[in-house]
């Protein structure tokens, strides 16, 4: 584990903050006399001032330097910060300019530093410089550190709306620490609705056939969170268009009744089950009908899920559960959640991995950023009113994430099974899975391959299983640290599968319940008569 040297020159560092983040990136910190190079791999000062910055010679390592607040200039009341093109910053974000309120009252570096290039700006001032001295490069930044109050999840400070004082630390510390041979996951992406229904080529404001034109026209990808217990009928013509433009449209699970919380309600395994049962079962039959597909990923209605139903959704074979950060620490407040959820590119909680979503709004740009520098899916949740003045919102956000690169966009299994990171090492190829279930094509000259399980939260005994895709319809069994033989131009399917799983008769799925089906026609019978009501208001407007 690497070693990051600590010199606070007045109160004692944030140890709540430091450890998280040591958690998070396999790091340790340690308070030291500043000049003490011995096993450090890098130096965070804080509350320096201008005599510390004489003294740096000191010391061989990359230092990451925060100043006292009485060393820093005003420049103005600006929420804007511009970063420079210079590759000091993450890749993405050279060249952009960012919009915070967390700027607003933001203070420049002192003017007497000594060859430093600007970072990131406002109003022309720097506010986050460096410094090339020989082959070391120093951060001089005018962002505090934050401090984590008890319980609170670092992903607080690294949120569309306050992540200004986190992002050059954590760009910092991923630079210094990360093995760079180690080739990430590819930036993946795709809008979700919720609710949405195949009854009509049209559920509320949301239109099929024009979201697959749009989709097509800036290339992007929608998932519908569709709820199993509509899945009763669907549109024959609607289906036909899914299946036919599987690379634009998908569907995943969205609850089952779709009840108030329906996921985090207290019940016990054995209703838990029965409920996640009858969701399974009632997909698996309307796929049987259509030929439609649906990930086995799950959006909880309104964010609402328990640990115990995460439990549970793994041991009856859900691949993944995608709910915002905030919606699971809001619905599990009593319940311990690790510190440093949210910020990996999945968290597996209970077994389950976890992708993070965010509202689509006109102002959601913070939010991809931080989803691509964490390198999570980037997954924007909509509803359908969100699409009741067109499109021009979905449109203007894809073309925002396309211009991170080169951007995957795809349904919720595609991406789930293309999460880990990779290392080719000659003609072996090391692979850190990040979810429990992915493929992985094997490139050529590739004739052995060496799989690391996801980190779990250790309450979970899996059984690691593989087979060749498409060729097996059976797995087989493997010690996960030895090194499987495979071909060049194959696809080996990799699971981490939990050792208590438990398979689930989905042809057996009971009546739906009188009270949930009222409700749910209620719903969608309010969903489906929002447009004509919307139209009438905008033509008596403009008359
Ligand atoms: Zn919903």
């Amino acid at each position: 584990m690497k070693q990051i040297g600590i010199v606070a020159q007045r109160d004692s560092p944030d140890n709540r903050l430091f450890d998280t983040l040591g958690e998070i990136l396999d790091l340790s910190f340690e308070e030291r006399t500043f000049g003490d190079d011995r096993n450090v791999e890098a130096w965070i000062v804080l509350a320096a001032d201008r005599e510390f910055v004489s003294q740096m010679g000191r010391t061989n390592r990359p230092c990451y330097v925060v100043f006292q607040n009485q060393q820093l200039v005003p420049c103005g009341r600006s929420s804007k910060i511009t970063f420079s093109t210079r590759p000091a910053a993450a890749a993405i974000l050279a060249g952009r300019e960012i919009e915070t309120n967390e700027a607003i009252g933001l203070n420049a570096l002192p003017r007497w530093l000594p060859n430093v290039a600007p970072v990131a700006t406002k109003q022309e001032s720097p506010v986050w410089a460096v410094q090339e001295a020989g082959r070391l490069r120093h951060h001089f930044v005018a962002m505090q550190v934050p401090a984590l109050n008890d319980g609170e999840p670092l992903f607080t400070h690294f949120v569309g709306a306050q992540f200004l004082s986190l992002l050059p630390l954590w760009l910092f510390l991923q630079a210094v620490t990360e093995d760079q041979r180690w080739e990430r996951p590819p930036l993946q992406a795709t809008f979700m609705f919720d609710d949405p229904n195949l009854h009509w080529p049209t559920y509320g404001f949301v239109n099929f056939p024009e979201t697959l034109q749009h989709a097509n026209a800036c290339n992007y990808h929608v998932s519908f969170a569709t709820i199993p217990l509509d899945a009763w009928f669907v549109h024959p013509p609607t289906a036909s268009l899914f299946k036919h433009n599987v690379q634009r449209l998908s569907l995943l699970f969205h609850g089952n009744d779709h009840l108030s919380d329906e996921l985090a309600r207290p019940y016990s395994v054995k209703r838990t089950r029965k409920v996640l049962q009858q969701a399974l079962g009632r997909i698996a039959a309307m796929e049987y009908r259509t030929g439609l597909e649906v990930a086995r990923v799950m959006a909880p209605p309104h964010g609402a899920c328990s640990r115990n139903t995460l439990s549970q959704m793994a041991q009856v074979g859900f691949e993944a559960a995608c709910v915002s950060r905030g919606s699971l620490h809001h619905h599990n407040k009593g319940d311990k959640w690790p510190l440093t959820i949210g910020m990996r590119p999945s968290d597996i909680i209970a077994g389950l991995p976890l992708f993070p979503r965010f509202a689509l709004s006109d102002k959601c740009h913070n939010s991809i950023l931080l989803a691509a520098l964490l390198h999570q899916p980037i997954i924007p949740r909509a509803h359908h009113q969100d699409v009741a003045e067109g499109y021009q919102l979905l449109n203007d956000m894809a073309t925002f994430v396309n211009s991170l690169g080169n951007v995957t966009w795809s349904d919720l299994k595609s991406i789930s099974r293309s999460l880990y990171a990779r290392m080719q090492d000659d003609t072996t190829l090391s692979v850190k899975m990040l979810t429990k279930r992915i493929t992985i094509p094997i490139p050529p000259h590739i004739s052995q391959i060496r799989i690391q399980c996801p980190s779990a939260d250790h309450t979970v005994t899996d059984r690691f299983l593989w087979r060749n895709a498409g060729r097996e319809p059976y797995w087989n069994s493997h010690p996960s640290q030895e090194c499987l033989a495979v071909q060049p131009g194959t696809r080996l399917e990799v699971a981490c599968v939990p050792g208590d799983q438990v398979s689930v008769d989905t042809n057996h799925v009971g009546m739906p319940g009188l009270i949930p089906l009222v409700r749910r026609l209620l719903t969608e019978t309010r969903d489906r008569t929002l447009p004509p009501i919307h139209r009438i208001t905008r033509r008596l407007r403009a008359r």
